[in-house]
């Protein structure tokens, strides 16, 4: 008896103290009742989709708490993440925001758990209901890890570091396109915790990644690739191009870690041995149609530009588009790659270990 309204009664302070409404005083009071909260402490964030507070489980472990914000303005433009999402067919959601961010929480929650299963730093999951999402603390003592884009003036985070940073960004990438068959995006400095404890880099914001398969999917990883390059590029840290960075994402022929890890290897002496000048413009390739499925080949292309234009830009010939999309996404293209002089022998070798 008495628990239980000490149950209340921290519901009932965390609700006035944060000026929560009456459906989040539920849920809460609902996850301190089944003991997965202790207490809610200060907002870390508060943000145009969500808001964030710093909590405390019963073990005593550090949790952030998620809620999203029921507004149907904000996520009207969310439409495009999914298209082709199955809950979405009969477009029910669409008109029950509640329902709506219900299913952005439910989103964020199913992949941080893939990433996280994956080994990939992003938060664990601990709950979700409706619109409330708790997982684990990034940071420590209640100061969460500072978003990439601060960091590197926080913390004067040298070239050297950001490099460092950088490939632990591709290494994210690919694993969460090659482990989890996600695709972020909305991956950018804003995005990415930089816990400077420990060095580690960390990926939040999951709400609305994709499923590879998605239609949008390849677009919106070319765009990832495109902004994370940029980033560390105004830094001084000698990038791959976005496209480089897109196909050493989708090769397939990279599943093994070992020959990730031998072809990152490849990729940074590359980067490190060429000026900035030199990286390969990419301005072709962020405006060339990407097929969206494999019937689609046949079909007429676009550029982002001229969606009902059916001519093809530069390289863009069917027969070239389906050789290139069969190579990235079928894994016909193997981690050799048509660049490579070496290492035929040396990957069949490392297949038959595996
Ligand atoms: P949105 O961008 O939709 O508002 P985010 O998931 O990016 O939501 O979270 C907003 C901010 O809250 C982040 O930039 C970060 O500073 C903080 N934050 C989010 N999740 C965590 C976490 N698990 N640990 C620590 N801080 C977090
Ligand atoms: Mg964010």
């Amino acid at each position: 008896q008495a628990n239980r309204f000490r149950e209340k009664d921290k519901a009932d302070r965390a609700t006035h103290q944060q000026v929560l409404d009456r459906r989040t005083y539920l849920v809460l009071l609902k996850l301190f009742k089944n003991g997965l909260l202790k207490e809610v402490n200060g907002c870390v964030s508060t943000g145009k989709e969500a808001n964030v507070y710093h909590a405390m489980s019963p073990e005593g472990r550090e949790l952030a708490i998620k809620i999203y914000k029921t507004s149907i303005l904000i996520f009207k433009d969310r439409d495009r993440y999914v298209t082709g999402e199955f809950r979405f067919r009969n477009g029910y959601a669409r008109s029950n925001p509640r329902k709506m961010v219900a299913m952005w929480a439910e989103k964020e929650y199913r992949n941080l758990l893939r990433l996280s299963q994956a080994g990939i730093h992003a938060p664990v999951p601990r709950a979700q209901r409706q619109h409330v999402l708790v997982m684990d603390f990034v940071g420590d003592d209640g100061n969460a890890a500072s978003r990439l884009k601060d960091a590197v003036g926080q913390y004067q985070l040298t070239k050297e570091q950001l490099t460092r940073i950088y490939w632990d960004t591709v290494d994210i990438m690919k694993k969460m396109y090659q482990d989890c068959r996600l695709v972020h995006a909305d991956l950018s400095e804003y995005n990415l915790l930089y816990f400077v404890k420990t060095e580690e880099l960390w990926v939040i914001d999951v709400s609305q990644s994709v499923e590879h398969d998605h239609p949008h999917s390849l677009e919106f990883l070319r765009r990832d690739a495109d902004i994370i390059n940029k980033f560390f590029r105004n830094y001084g840290v000698h990038t791959l191009s976005a496209r480089e960075l897109f196909d050493y994402i989708v090769d397939a022929g990279l599943a093994s870690l070992k020959k990730r890890a031998a072809h990152v290897e490849k990729l940074r002496a590359m980067c490190e041995g060429r000026s900035m000048a030199d990286i390969p413009d990419d301005q072709v390739f962020l405006r060339t149609y990407i097929p969206r499925t494999l019937q689609q080949m046949t079909l007429k292309m676009f550029t982002p530009d001229q969606e009902e234009d059916p001519e093809p830009t530069a390289g863009g010939t069917a027969t070239s588009m389906e050789a290139a999309y069969h190579s990235f996404v079928t894994g016909i293209k193997t981690a050799a790659g048509e660049e490579s002089e070496n290492g035929e022998d040396e990957e069949e070798s490392d297949e038959e270990e595996e």
